[in-house]
């Protein structure tokens, strides 16, 4: 385990040090494998012929394995003869197969032939089972892979590292009524002589890294190719869901000549396939050519989902394919490189789905994801973005939001620093110089480097080896003639003084060259200036005085701002006129941030949200609504109603300036403005009125809802906050006869939300059963863990049940799961958490949990200062 204070190196390499780094004496070039599946025992039997460079005279041959039987390995040489290994042994804690030769292989090229078995598992790792019900209500079996980080060497005997790229011919050989897809195009299907099966053969795929490779088998249907510049791209999908693939098909094809125009490369692969897998432990999967989704990210129907939804299945696919160049084309050397591989996928996926439908305004929209990257690099356990790691678990911890949301966030800054152009110029050089081949970080800073001239590498191993983000400070100086920009690390308050000191005054000293984009307005003249902000702040002469000024221009920068009154009070003033949506969410956002580290009080922040009456963006409402929502924890009775009045007083008005009722000109963005602001208002606002029109709109009675997606979501929330037993029993038969895979999962997410013990309770008891996918299960116990009232029964459970949970789910949404403990603030409660987690520990999400720890901290802490001061100006003050 890694300590947040270690600076980051690349992992030694001498495999007798590192357990986990296979010798080099041996390197595959080529695997031709062949796998049976057997879907009604849930096994498989597979061959490997593995082509070999022996590098030099070795007694034994390492590889990875895991959960498998090898039944048989042998080394073929030239003229035909095969020597058997004498013995094979399997070491469960490094994960490796070791094949022991009683006469010693020479070194050169060789053919290495293994034969071995395996189950079909239930972890959603590795081969594994997926189960649904099809339309006339038998159920199905699907086998199916999933092998990042380490997990191939579950389906096969493998060099399992990243940089260990071979070429994959595969064969499955499967029952005739079956569908098989893999990476490559299928070649050829034909009855197996001794039986009816069917053998397919897939073509050679490029060069690549073991956790790329792909098959599924099962009762999947095909929709028909597209052609995209030469590309064949097809939706596979379980049987009867063919009527949800076109958005797929559409945001695909846009994308893979988006991406081809953007790296300045054809697409590597000779087909695409997006493939809707029913148990997916992740969101989706990068194999090349065959990239694995959950259901509700890859099937939807536009006209029945919300815009976040649509814009979500958007995004992933965007995502994925923007790994076929940056990832599978290009892949890091070793796994401490994973937060590259996906922060710049991030980053590619925003940008393509700006261009996709430009009226989202995805980079406003990305202000939330910002947020939660901020949420967790606000604490003192956040990490650097780029850490060394050493084991599989080390690997598994690195898929967070620090990896994807900051560290997207920085490529963005540092793009927007450099010029879009210039950027793209470097990245092109990248792709050029290391396809097919592996990398690590600096190579990439190294490539815009030559090209911009600038000094990226310098600047981005500051934000990439150290944890936490300044805080950039605003004063005038010099009687008004001087703007000064200062920085200092951002924190919460929420140390309760076990904090280590060492650790404490090591963050204290940090500082970063930032890249400063401000905005300066004097009179009518507004301008934007750019200047690396380094340790000892910036000067700026004013020639005439300065109205107001802002920051972080268009929100690229990976920092707060905090403003001297004055300059604070103009900026407020000028927000509706002067700024962008994601400026003014910059604004909220700063300041609900500054709540949280005892800068500003609770009271401040609830009048400056009501300055912002006049607001009409999507992203800044969705900010001020999740603030007020984390107020209305602070308080209770009395003074939680006068909040909710409060809270009214300021939603209402805006949502009658859009309607109920979706007009045809309005955007995507404001039809669901509209459910946001319904839900406030129905939830945290206590409107009566909206409580009816929501179980109306639900439409609880009929069997269907034929309200606006947007309308019909928000209305759902309002229904489960304020419902009964019922309605609890209404929505769980919607969660099981939904017709898309997003109504599903509303319904199911939504029954976290209910406020009544019994009603938790049999949620909780549900997702010890097979009625919610353990894919599913993990994030619904999150969600009951942030129930305003009954998140400490939702814990109580976790807690009761830690080590049935822990069997039951997936091994990466563990410490998903354990989120919802972000939510909670009872001072109680969290002793009992911390007590918990003093005996009992999640080695795969180690730094996350420790990260959850120290925000419920912040919360206790939080309420610990503010409820009272709230409460007070409640119950004497009404909005001004
Ligand atoms: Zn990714």
């Amino acid at each position: 385990m890694s300590d947040l204070t270690v600076p980051a190196t690349v992992p030694d390499r001498d495999p007798g040090v590192d357990p986990y780094r296979l010798p080099r004496s041996v390197v595959p070039s080529r695997y031709d494998l062949t796998i049976e599946p057997d879907l009604a025992a849930f096994t498989f039997e597979g061959t490997c012929i593995t082509t070999i460079d022996v590098v030099e005279r070795v007694d034994r041959i390492v590889c990875n394995a895991i959960e498998l039987d090898i039944t048989r390995a042998g080394v073929v040489f030239e003229d035909g003869r095969t020597i058997d290994a004498a013995r094979i042994e399997l070491d469960e804690t490094t994960e490796r197969a070791t094949l022991h030769f009683d006469t010693p292989i020479e070194a050169g090229i060789r053919v290495l032939h293994t034969e071995f078995t395996g189950t079909l598992n239930d972890k959603l790792h590795g081969f594994y089972r997926s189960t649904f019900t099809d339309t006339d209500g038998v159920d199905q079996v699907i086998a199916t892979t999933q092998f990042e980080a380490t997990d191939a060497r579950r389906a096969f005997p493998c060099w399992d590292e990243p940089d260990f790229k071979a070429v994959f011919g595969i064969t499955l050989v499967i029952e005739s009524d079956l569908t098989a897809v893999s990476n490559g195009a299928e070649v050829s299907r034909a009855p197996r002589d001794s039986d009816a099966k069917h053998v397919v053969r897939f073509a050679d795929t490029m060069v690549m890294s073991t956790y790329l490779v792909a098959f599924i088998v099962g009762p999947l249907d095909v929709t028909d190719p597209v052609d995209v510049s030469g590309t064949p791209l097809r939706i596979v999908y379980p049987r009867g869901k063919g009527h949800l693939t076109d958005f797929a098909l559409e945001v695909g094809a846009f994308c893979l000549d988006f991406f081809a125009e953007y790296f300045g490369v054809a697409y590597p692969g000779d087909k695409v396939d997006l493939v809707a897998v029913p148990d997916f432990a992740f969101g989706a999967m990068e194999n090349l050519g065959c990239i694995t989704f959950r259901e509700a990210l890859l099937l939807v129907e536009p006209t029945e989902v919300t815009q976040p939804e649509l814009q979500n299945v958007t995004d992933v696919i965007a995502h994925e394919l923007a790994h076929m160049w940056f990832g599978d084309l290009v892949t890091m050397k070793w796994w401490n490189g994973i937060w590259l591989n996906e922060a710049f996928a991030t980053f590619m996926e925003m940008m393509a789905t700006d261009a996709f439908r430009p009226e989202w305004d995805r980079w406003a929209s990305f202000g939330l994801s910002r947020t939660m990257a901020f949420d967790t690099d606000s604490l003192e356990t956040t990490r650097p973005i780029e850490f060394p790691v050493v084991s599989p678990a080390d690997a598994e911890g690195m898929f967070d939001v620090l990896t994807y949301e900051k560290g997207a966030a920085v490529v963005r800054m540092l793009e927007q620093y450099l010029g879009a152009n210039p950027f793209r110029e470097g990245i092109r050089h990248y792709i050029a110089q290391h396809a097919y081949g592996n990398t690590e970080t600096t190579d990439l800073w190294d490539a815009i480097e030559s090209v911009t001239e600038e000094p990226v590498r310098r600047i981005m191993d500051s934000w990439i080896f150290q944890g936490g983000y300044p805080l950039v400070t605003v004063d005038l100086v010099n009687d008004g003639g001087t703007l000064r920009f200062g920085q200092e690390p951002f924190a919460y308050a929420g140390d309760l003084g076990e904090g280590d000191a060492a650790v404490e005054s090591e963050l204290k000293a940090r500082t970063w060259p930032v890249p400063l984009i401000f905005t300066q307005a004097v009179g009518e003249i507004v301008t934007f200036e750019q200047e690396l902000l380094e340790r000892d702040g910036l000067d700026v002469a004013l020639f005439e005085p300065v109205d107001w000024v802002l920051a972080n221009t268009e929100g690229t920068g990976f920092y707060r701002a905090a403003y001297a009154p004055d300059l604070r009070a103009s900026l407020v003033a000028k927000a509706q006129a002067e700024l962008s949506p994601i400026e003014r969410y910059g604004l909220v956002d700063d300041a609900w941030a500054a709540v949280l580290a005892d800068r500003m009080t609770a009271v401040e922040f609830l009048e400056m949200a009501e300055a912002f009456a006049a607001e009409t963006d999507l992203s800044v409402w969705q900010r001020i609504v999740a603030a007020l929502g984390s107020l209305d924890r602070l308080v209770e009775g009395d003074d939680r109603a006068a909040l909710a009045t409060r809270i009214g007083l300021l939603v209402r008005p805006a949502l009658l300036r859009l309607g109920l009722t979706p007009a045809t000109s309005e955007t995507d963005r404001d039809r669901e403005l509209r459910g946001v602001l319904i839900e406030a208002l129905g939830v945290l606002a206590v409107d009566p009125v909206m409580r009816t029109e929501a179980r109306a709109l639900v439409g609880l009675a009929d069997s269907a809802s034929t309200a606006d997606p947007s309308v019909l979501a928000a209305s759902i929330a309002v229904v489960a906050a304020s419902g009964g037993a019922e309605d609890f029993d209404v929505f769980v038969e919607r969660f099981h006869t939904a017709t898309t895979p997003q109504e599903e999962l509303r319904y199911l997410y939504a029954l976290a939300a209910f406020d009544d013990p019994e009603l938790v309770d049999r949620l909780t008891a549900m997702t010890l059963t097979d009625e919610i996918r353990s894919q599913n299960a993990p994030y619904l116990l999150a969600r009951a863990m942030g129930n305003r009232t009954q998140g400490p029964r939702a814990w109580a459970f976790v807690h009761e049940h830690w080590q049935t949970l822990g069997e039951r789910f997936p091994s990466n949404s563990i410490v998903r799961m354990l989120s919802g403990i972000r939510s909670l603030s009872d001072p109680a409660v969290a002793q009992d958490v911390y007590a918990f987690f003093e005996e009992h520990e999640v080695p795969q999400g180690d730094k996350q949990l420790a990260q959850h720890l120290e925000r419920l901290e912040v919360n206790v802490a939080l309420r610990a200062r503010a409820s009272d001061a709230l409460a007070h100006h409640l119950a004497h003050h009404s909005a001004r």
